[in-house]
């Protein structure tokens, strides 16, 4: 491919790749409320010059580029977070303010700017002309902020989408992520024996019992275990409730919200045995939908490399490649499905589902200069990928 031609017709397209983003941060979209900003989606990838584009049954726009023997899919999800206090935001959250090379908004980089520099990516193939052994796939997909990942997995399950590769474009700041931990909610629930607050011995307090629970999962913290690639993994306390009617009772009853975040060995038995262990004979504990794995892919697999010299072609110096504390789909694709993923996208980590979310305009023409050459540079490893033992 040649690279000042790319770079000159992303440069060229900027001022529409801003105003369709702009476009799509004006449209909020809840999970499971996308279909406005589907609809502008669909259209973006229809002018765009896709071969197909469709809206599937569960609400992904899909676009496909070629028909080649290598498939990848593109995947970046239309749906954020709520706004929370809009009182807030020093900016209107769906004004999407453009001020000084910078888009502001909800969804602006988590992951409207994604959805937009994939769709990019593929516009710029197209307008190229390139014509390598590949099939692109681009899709905007429903549900992955509600923690369900509902959303890609329809679109392998269903829609049949069946790629070799996938990558996520979700914001990294433009750094390559190979591998991330894994994340499960549970619930424990304690019960205790109500009583007049007037009378407390009389009765067993479930908020004194659940606090010491408390502090032994602050303890287990601390205790667990680290394993290679992905370090220790962690255990946090993030919401506490009792129900009660009255407030002048002893409460009979507490229950707590864990987030455990795991490395690649820790299996979902083991988090339930340690919690178990902590719990002793009481209580009640709930997995909560559902377990998104850790995974990892190797350093040295065709398609991380495939990533870093295509950065290295396009800019000049080596991306840096990592590991993240975050989940994404990827414990879908690649924890589930053992297809091979990566992440890279615009926008940094640390604006996503905060009140000043924003992402610089340099990142979006970069992360859809590489999205438009990444299919070709895949391809062109097609020997070297299918003799790969990692694939196969
Ligand atoms: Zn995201």
């Amino acid at each position: 491919m040649e690279i000042e031609r790319l770079k000159k017709l992303a440069n060229d397209a900027r001022k529409d790749l801003v105003n369709f983003l702009r476009d799509m941060v004006r449209i909020p979209s809840l999970s499971g409320q996308e279909g406005k900003v589907a609809q502008r989606v669909k259209e973006e990838m229809e002018k765009s010059g896709f071969d197909e584009v469709f809206l599937d049954g569960i609400g992904n726009v899909v676009g496909r580029i070629g028909t080649g023997r290598i498939r990848i899919l593109y995947d970046a999800h239309m749906d954020t977070v709520d706004i929370g206090d809009r009182k807030s935001w020093r900016r209107d959250p769906f004004a999407a303010d453009y001020k000084g090379g910078i888009v502001y908004g909800r969804g602006a980089c988590d992951d409207k700017a994604g959805v937009a520099c994939a769709i990019y990516g593929g516009k710029l193939i197209v307008d190229l002309g390139v014509k390598g052994d590949f099939t692109l796939y681009v899709a905007a997909s429903v549900e992955e902020e509600s923690a369900g990942g509902k959303g890609i997995a329809y679109l392998l399950e269903k829609d049949r989408l069946n790629p070799h590769f996938v990558l996520l474009a979700e914001p990294t700041s433009l750094n390559i992520v190979r591998g991330h931990k894994g994340r499960v909610g549970v619930k424990v629930s304690l019960k205790g024996k109500s009583a007049h607050a007037g009378t407390p011995w009389k009765g067993i307090n479930a908020i004194y019992k659940m606090a010491r629970l408390v502090e032994k999962i602050e303890r287990l913290n601390k205790k667990l275990p680290s394993f290679p690639p992905l370090g220790k993994g962690t255990i946090s306390v993030t919401k506490i409730e009792c129900e009660r009617a009255s407030l002048n009772a002893v409460p009979d009853n507490c229950a707590i919200y864990v987030d455990r975040r795991t490395n690649t060995r820790e299996t979902l038995e083991r988090v339930k045995r340690e919690l178990s262990a902590l719990m002793g004979s009481e209580g009640k504990l709930e997995i909560l939908p559902k377990f998104f794995r850790a995974w990892e892919l190797p350093r040295k697999h065709p398609l991380v490399i495939s990533c870093r010299e295509s950065f290295m072609n396009l800019f000049g110096t080596n991306p840096k490649v990592l590991l993240w504390p975050f989940c994404s789909n990827g414990s879908y694709t690649m924890g589930e499905r053992m297809i091979p993923t990566i992440i890279f996208g615009p926008g940094e980590e640390r604006f996503t589902h905060t009140t000043f979310e924003q992402v610089k305009v340099e990142h979006l023409i970069k992360a859809a200069m590489l999205y438009a050459l990444l299919p070709d540079m895949i391809s062109g490893k097609y020997k070297e990928i299918f003799s790969s033992r990692i694939i196969l």
